[in-house]
């Protein structure tokens, strides 16, 4: 069984990394970006809810997102496991997603995080935004999701280490070689 959270700053390939490990490790791959994508996409009421906050690069608050998520991960599928892709992504997540764990009787295995320098990933978002037309995928937006990144986000690796549960991998290569070093990080975990 394996429970993994999966951290690192917008354009550090943490969506294209996760399926792929999820898809290795026979988990579902659980994306909250892509959940309010969908919804935003569907019409949907939480989508009405999520949508200006996520068009200005802003996170959805907690107790929408949390909401969300304690839901996704009642289901049947993410009994066996789940590879988390953009939660937790501040303090109070990290002890929302906790209590959700504590209320299954289950642990987290590893919470990875996946570098990447910042113009990397400003230059990866700006192409993104040229393929997918993703509306946050703008210089300005880019940059508030950085900067929302480092002070809100990037400070969680600092508890996941404090458990011994924080995992660094480098994010930057080829796309089969990132998922090879996340697989050989991941071993003694999953
Ligand atoms: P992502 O696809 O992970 O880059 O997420 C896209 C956007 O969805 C973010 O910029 C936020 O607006 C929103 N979002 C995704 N995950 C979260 C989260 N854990 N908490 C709050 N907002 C989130």
């Amino acid at each position: 069984m394996t429970r993994i959270v999966l951290l690192g700053p917008p354009g550090a390939g943490k969506g294209t990394q996760a399926a792929r490990l999820a898809d290795a490790l026979g988990v579902p791959a659980v994306s909250t970006g892509d959940i309010f994508r969908a919804n935003i996409a569907g019409g949907t009421e939480l989508g009405r809810t999520a949508q200006g906050y996520t068009s200005r690069g802003e996170l959805v608050p907690d107790e929408v997102t949390n909401a969300m998520v304690a839901s996704r991960l009642a289901e049947a599928d993410a009994a066996a496991g789940f590879l988390l892709d953009g939660y937790p992504r501040n303090v109070a997540q990290v002890s929302e997603l906790d209590a959700i764990l504590a209320r299954h009787g289950v642990r987290l295995d590893a919470a990875v995080e996946l570098t990447a320098d910042t113009e990397v990933v400003v230059g990866r978002l700006l192409h993104r935004a040229t393929v997918e037309g993703r509306e946050d995928d703008t210089e300005p937006v880019i940059r508030h999701r950085l900067e929302v990144y480092r002070e809100q986000t990037a400070p969680i690796a600092a508890l996941y280490a404090e458990r011994g549960l924080l995992v660094r991998v480098d994010g930057i290569g080829e796309v089969a070689d990132v998922t090879e070093r996340l697989l050989t990080a991941l071993r003694p975990a999953a």
